[in-house]
């Protein structure tokens, strides 16, 4: 079905993005990616209040996470557990930075997850969830989750396929200390930006449906959706959050098939 909207994506920018060095680069970088998140508010008639801007720091050092520290940042995401958690151990001397997980976790990191980060977006087996609930009790804390959904159909991508996610969720209720806030995605990394959109009203229209049949306490109000090179097709589309890395940090030195396998062979630019 055609949209109102003809955004393109920024992927072609990949790689290109300048490396922020100073607070004044992050300030920068902030508010032009605010600007963007606004526009794209206003085009889809949405509350600019309603999107969530998260900073994804992964790959970057210790010392640029303090910049955007500096900038106003307190929430960071982070994708791999291991990084997050000595980054947390480093900058404890910061007590209201928070910590958001986004990436794929294994049961025997879930330990970590449940001493450090205040959220988790990919949450997608009832084996992790188990692990989660029992370390988090442990600790005496809870956790902000999202439940991660495979969109793009790639078979590389971590996430549950669509038509699971209904089972699935009706199981979370026996995991307390997790704070089901709403699904999480990963759209299909492309210069063609109908496709990339689609993954994007697929999540929409799933939590549109899961919310009449989630169980009580179960919220299905969050889309985290779109990073630097789509969130503007996603807020027009109803993200709630958007995880923005190098449009803000800078361009990674690690190629992006160091956390998602297939997709920089699948870029089609
Ligand atoms: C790295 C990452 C992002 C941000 O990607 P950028 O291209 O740096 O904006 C978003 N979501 C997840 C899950 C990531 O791992």
């Amino acid at each position: 079905m055609p949209t109102p909207f003809e955004t393109p994506t920024g992927h072609d920018q990949h790689g290109l993005y300048p490396e922020a060095t100073t607070v004044e680069d992050f300030q920068r970088n902030l508010a032009a990616v605010q600007a963007r998140i606004d526009a794209a508010c206003r085009r889809a008639g949405r509350d600019k209040a309603t999107v969530r801007l998260l900073p994804v720091s992964k790959t970057k050092p210790e010392a640029s996470l303090r910049l955007a520290y500096a900038a106003g940042c307190r929430l960071l995401g982070e994708n791999k557990v291991q990084e997050a958690f000595g980054k947390w151990t480093a900058m404890q001397d910061l007590d209201d930075l928070q910590w958001s997980v986004i990436g794929h976790l294994q049961t025997n990191k879930a330990k970590l997850v449940a001493r450090f980060a205040s959220e988790f977006q990919a949450l997608d087996s009832l084996r992790v969830a188990e692990a989660l609930e029992r370390r988090l009790q442990a600790e005496g804390r809870s956790l902000d989750v999202f439940v991660q959904i495979n969109t793009s159909g790639e078979a590389s991508k971590y996430g549950l396929v669509p038509e699971d996610a209904q089972r699935f969720i009706q199981e979370l209720p026996a995991f307390p200390a997790l704070r089901v806030r709403g699904l999480m995605t990963l759209a299909l990394f492309s210069a063609e930006a109908e496709r990339v959109r689609q993954c994007f009203i697929l999540l929409r229209t799933l939590r549109d449906q899961l919310r009449q049949s989630a169980p009580a306490g179960i919220e299905m109000d969050e889309l985290s959706m779109g990073m630097s090179g789509d969130f503007e097709i996603a807020i027009e589309e109803g993200a709630t959050v958007v995880r923005v890395g190098q449009a803000i940090f800078g361009a990674r030195a690690m190629p992006d098939s160091y956390y998602w396998p297939t997709e920089t062979t699948q870029m089609q630019l």
